[in-house]
């Protein structure tokens, strides 16, 4: 399926209810495949915070590495990286259930040059859904989404952002916070007056059929 910038333009039912999920630690387990990227290359991943670059060590040194060089690794991962990801257990057979009666729409931030590896994994992976590549946060490209069909939308992401911003620019989707990794679980900032925490995929197809009146699989 290719990627397109455009939420406006990418292919999804106009009746259909709609599933727009994430990819990194949501679909996939990104800080465990970075981590393995990262290791030969003499570096470490420990994951003491919520957060990306700051948690990237050179192999036994105290010090992060500084943003400039977390970039340019990152960057690396998403050219050549994406074979050391494996996907979040069961994320593949709940979309496929989901995806019997709902439009599936993946949202990913990711950089352009890693649009066609990104595509192949998940093609990979039993996944092969539109996607929609995104810059910032979610929501204006969450609202357009929604606003393309006449069925109830819902949209998976495990940043608090992400979902403050689709909570702001379309407040009627109905909104989940999934952390695939299980070391971030603790120290993911949540809201779950706001947005509902589930961690576990089966759990998670649950509610959003729920949410989505489809019929119970
Ligand atoms: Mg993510």
């Amino acid at each position: 399926m290719p990627a397109v910038a455009d939420p406006k333009t990418v292919e999804l039912h106009p009746e259909r209810p709609l599933v727009i999920v994430d990819v990194d630690e949501v679909l996939a387990l990104f800080m465990v495949g970075f981590g393995r990227f990262l290791e030969p290359k003499g570096y470490e991943m420990r994951v003491d915070r919520f957060a990306l670059f700051q948690n990237i060590y050179r192999a036994g040194a105290s010090e992060h590495l500084d943003f400039t060089e977390g970039r340019t690794l990152f960057d690396d991962f998403f050219r050549f990286g994406h074979d050391h990801m494996e996907p979040t257990p069961h994320a593949a057979d709940s979309l496929r259930l989901l995806a019997r009666t709902a439009s599936v729409v993946i949202l990913t931030n990711a950089p352009d040059h890693g649009r066609a590896p990104r595509a192949a994994w998940l093609t990979r992976h039993g996944m092969d859904y539109p996607m929609v590549i995104n810059e910032g946060p979610k929501g204006e490209a969450v609202a357009t989404l929604a606003g393309r069909t006449r069925g109830p939308a819902a949209f998976i992401d495990d940043l608090l952002g992400n979902l403050d911003s689709a909570a702001e620019a379309a407040p009627a989707v109905h909104r989940f916070q999934l952390v695939a990794d299980k070391r971030l679980q603790p120290l993911a900032p949540s809201a779950p007056d706001r947005h509902r925490r589930i961690d576990d995929w089966p759990s998670l197809r649950a509610a959003i059929a729920g949410a989505l009146g489809l019929p119970t699989q």
